[in-house]
């Protein structure tokens, strides 16, 4: 694959109409260019998360200030082009400042009073010019995701209200900061640091680093981190700071105390040149992912995910519909399924409350079978699961539960090859990392039960028991495992007997479901 160079407007937008018509799932980067590791970060997201990604490189003149470094931004596009190839992107949009700011342009976003403080106020007019342009590169592109980075914490502030605000279809990804290894975070402007500055830099991180520790060994009081940080940038003479602050992750307000989600700010000017950098306050031990999700997603996670396109759904969906592996094996038609991804965005607004995924075996979910089909009449596959599972109706069982298939599109009778368990893990492997607070897998019958143990848990066949066997005594049978993608935490598995396809029955376990793992 190589990486197409987009100049105009137009071009793009005949680009981004023919992924879309591919039902491709489309992610923008914008950034200035000059790229380092930092822009190369969001990158590397964007691809793991899209089908496509463009990225923009566009120093944009309408949020420099009249006096700022406009004219001596870094600009180095045979490098960035270079970088971008390496990382695999898809395009490239480098358009000249005519393109996005034609003669005649006259429209502009006003982001109110959040873009009016800290660099704001440094920056008079910064946020509106950086408002307008994204909006202007969200409708060119039309991206399903764009990406951001928390370094630019008032940017990504600014951006989520905008989207916000004005209800675009586009979901905002944040990743962390990137920092050099002395702790200074990277920046295309620090390409103009002499050494000695450069060496003085590092005061904003640590500077950080020192309000993080002291929040963490018990001091909250916000005045006083701040002082401790403002004695810290007086010791340097390097180093003008512009501002220290400790703010609430949505408003921007300064608060009293730093508490899990709060963030530090910093701002500081050596000799020309400007640097920021942020801190979100957490947990000793939390992730930089983590404090992320305490900052932004914490305070209303149900709204932000009722209200955003789920990108991660509709790829898993494509991939799964398109999904040709097991054609090679006999020729099969691929007849419609009644797939979990059909549902997931109507009835499960929010993935991170299920704490119970169900796999069955081979095809309950054929369209008779499925309780997302018909959820108001129950068929006798969904009332003994609901049986087993100890829920009345659809509505309990979707509060805690989510329902997906061993087998996919192939099975229709009752064997299931081998192969086909073994294409379709894939997919399951896929769905499992949609619900990242499962404490529960119940495996219906023995195909999910085989395709368990030998292509998720990736054990030989030799060492796995027959699953009558294994279910003699009770009719059910349990462990506890760690999966990959839920990190170290133990997950348990119930395996049952499939509902409608065996002979037998499990007892109900649901008394099982409700005590903790
Ligand atoms: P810029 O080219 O400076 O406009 O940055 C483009 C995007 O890259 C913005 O979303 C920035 O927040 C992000 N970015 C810049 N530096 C870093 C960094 N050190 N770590 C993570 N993201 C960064």
């Amino acid at each position: 694959m190589s990486t197409r160079w987009i100049f105009t407007v137009a071009e793009m937008i005949s680009f981004a109409t023919e992924v879309r018509s591919q039902t491709k799932t489309l992610a923008l980067v914008p950034t200035m260019g000059a790229l380092h590791e930092g822009h190369l970060s969001l990158v590397r997201q964007a691809r793991i998360q899209c089908d496509v990604v463009v990225v923009s490189i566009f120093v944009n003149p309408a949020q420099f200030g009249p006096t700022e470094d406009f004219a001596r931004y870094p600009r180095n596009p045979e490098k960035d082009f270079e970088l971008l190839e390496s990382a695999k992107v898809h395009a490239v949009l480098a358009p000249p400042v005519e393109e996005v700011f034609p003669t005649g342009f006259s429209t502009f976003v006003d982001p109110g009073h959040i873009a009016t403080v800290w660099e704001g106020a440094q920056r008079p007019g910064h946020f509106r010019g950086v408002a307008t342009v994204v909006l202007r590169l969200f409708n060119i592109v039309r991206p399903d995701v764009a990406f951001f980075g928390q370094k630019d914490f008032q940017q990504v502030v600014i951006i989520r209200r905008l989207v916000e605000d004005l209800n675009l279809p586009v979901r905002i990804m944040v990743c962390p900061v990137v920092r050099e290894a002395d702790g200074l975070a990277r920046s295309s402007r620090s390409v103009y640091l002499s050494a000695e500055d450069r060496r003085a830099a590092v005061l904003l991180s640590r500077s950080l680093k020192r309000a993080e520790g002291l929040a963490q060994s018990g001091e909250a009081d916000a005045e006083k981190l701040l002082e401790e940080m403002r004695r810290m940038f007086a010791a340097e003479p390097r180093l003008q700071l512009d501002y220290a602050a400790i703010v609430d992750p949505a408003t921007l307000e300064p608060v009293t105390h730093a508490l899990p989600g709060s963030v530090a700010l910093v701002a500081a000017r050596l000799g020309q040149v400007r640097l920021i950098d942020n801190l979100i306050f957490g947990p000793p031990g939390s992730s930089a992912e983590m404090k992320l999700q305490l900052a932004l997603t914490a305070p209303q996670p149900d709204k932000e995910s009722a209200a955003t396109p789920r990108p991660e759904i509709d790829s898993l969906r494509l991939k799964i519909e398109n999904c040709r592996d097991c054609a090679a094996l006999s020729s099969i038609s691929l007849p419609a399924r009644e797939f979990l991804f059909k549902y997931l965005k109507r009835d499960y607004p929010n993935l991170d409350v299920i704490r119970v995924l169900v796999i069955g075996g081979c095809a309950p979910m054929g369209p008779s079978d499925s309780p997302y089909r018909h959820p108001e009449q129950p068929n006798p596959f969904s009332t003994r699961l609901y049986e087993l599972l100890g829920v009345r109706d659809f509505a309990e069982f979707k509060a805690s539960f989510a329902l997906t298939d061993a087998a996919r599109c192939h099975a229709v009778g009752n064997r299931v090859e081998e192969r086909t368990l073994e294409y379709c893990a894939k997919h399951l492997r896929e769905e499992l990392k949609l619900f990242p607070n499962v404490q529960t897998i119940v495996i219906l019958g023995e195909y999910a039960y085989l395709q368990f143990q030998r292509h998720i848990l990736g054990r030989e066949r030799t060492s796995i028991k027959a699953f009558p066997e294994l279910l003699k005594a009770e009719g059910w049978a349990q462990e506890s495992v760690q999966l990959p993608c839920y990190g170290e935490r133990d997950v348990r598995l119930l395996y049952c007997y499939h509902p409608t396809f065996e002979n037998k029955r499990s007892p109900s376990v649901a008394a099982y479901l409700s005590s903790k793992p």
